[in-house]
């Protein structure tokens, strides 16, 4: 059995990673190294009497299959590596651990199944890394831990973001690149601290435009999806300084949507009192009539200011960014002659042409809000 390492360091910031040491500052942290040992177990008696000092464990690059139940000997854990090994569960004991913040688990055999059902009790985690793993699916459990902060779990196979994920209000970096993903859904949108979102390397094929209300969003990885088109709001992120959307059938240029649907009666009827701001209340029309009417979306034609309900025109905006780029934002208009009474600019070439007019519709994006737009 080789000789094991218990060191005490003073935990700078640039002893310990990420979030731990910010949160720890500047108190004596004890971190048994116990990283590249051909350790085909969990050496149990190492630290015998002395687990409750213990701050950081890492064993990461060894042979080990599993974690003992006696994991939650070390009351004072804070950071647990636990990353290229061949490990497939976390004992249940690891609630136990009231002070563990951060778990890293990349690289192992983790399937959905392997986290304990209570797992989403881990009172201080902060981070979580499942990267490199065998996941299907993306740990319901996660969606309980109110504390998180990061979540990475690239490299797996989840095919779905669950609509829980809107729990993670403290949310700040979520990574599930190189998963299955074929769509977002809309309560990703309501986290209000996600600075970073990974979802390149999916099959991911629209961008729900909800994604407008990531406030604090400065960096969003789209790359090596099936985007085709971006919704026109993205570009009112205000801190967004990162946008990666390589590897995207983007529409590069105007295509006519040729499968425009006349409104029916209804709809006619509905636009009608919508256009000429007829008044009704609950004693003229029944409640579903209502409900139908207050439906109604205005058209993004700025030139016009009619609604529509469910016939619409999908009209793709070209916007320049920093006048290098042109991005293909989706937007739907009321019909396909919606601009041809109005003036201005607006309606000339953008409708015109279904061939290979591109869009003359370019609202210049100031050079300072996007830094990095990454194409190519
Ligand atoms: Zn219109």
């Amino acid at each position: 059995m080789c000789r094991l390492r218990f060191v005490m360091e003073h935990s700078g910031p640039s002893d310990i990673r990420g979030g731990v040491a910010a949160a720890v500052g500047s108190v004596q942290l004890a971190k048994a190294v116990l990283s590249r040992k051909q350790l085909s177990d969990f050496p149990e008696d190492e630290f015998s009497g002395q687990e409750h000092k213990v701050n950081i464990i890492d064993l990461s690059r060894n042979s080990l299959s599993s974690i003992p139940g006696t994991i939650s000997v070390y009351t004072n854990l804070i950071e647990l590596d636990i990353s290229n090994n061949r490990i497939s569960g976390i004992p249940d004991e690891i609630v136990a651990l009231k002070h563990l913040r951060s778990l890293i688990c990349k690289n192992n055999q983790f399937e959905t199944n392997s986290l304990p059902k209570d797992f989403g009790k881990c009172v201080s985690l902060e981070t979580v890394n499942f990267s490199g793993n065998t996941m299907l699916d993306f740990p319901m459990q996660l969606t309980e831990i109110q504390t998180l902060k990061a979540a990475y779990l690239g490299g797996n196979r989840i095919r779905q973001i669950p609509t829980a994920i809107q729990n993670l209000q403290r949310l700040e970096r979520l990574y599930l690149g190189g998963n299955q993903l074929t769509s977002i859904p809309l309560e990703l949108g309501s986290l209000p601290r996600l600075a970073c979102l990974v979802l390149s390397d999916n099959r991911i094929e629209t961008v729900p435009s909800e994604l407008v209300n990531l406030r604090s969003l400065k960096s969003l990885s789209l790359h090596n999806n099936r985007i085709t088109t971006l919704p026109p709001q993205i570009i009112s992120l205000g801190d967004l300084c990162e946008l990666s959307l390589r590897g995207n059938p983007l529409v590069v240029r105007f295509v006519r949507d040729f499968t425009w649907q006349p409104p029916s009666l209804l709809e006619l009827a509905g636009r009608a009192i919508k256009n000429r701001g007829i008044a009704y209340t609950a004693e003229d029309l029944p409640l579903s009539l209502i409900d139908y009417l207050d439906s109604a979306r205005h058209c993004l034609n700025p030139k016009c200011s009619g609604v529509y309900f469910s016939s619409r025109v999908e009209h793709i905006k070209f916007v320049d960014f920093c006048g290098k780029y042109r991005l293909p934002l989706m937007q739907y208009l009321c019909s396909p002659s919606c601009t041809s009474s109005s003036s201005g600019n607006y309606s000339s070439s953008s409708y015109t042409s279904s061939s290979d007019t591109e869009s003359d519709e370019e609202a210049a994006v100031p050079s300072n809000k996007m830094k990095k737009v990454l194409l190519g």
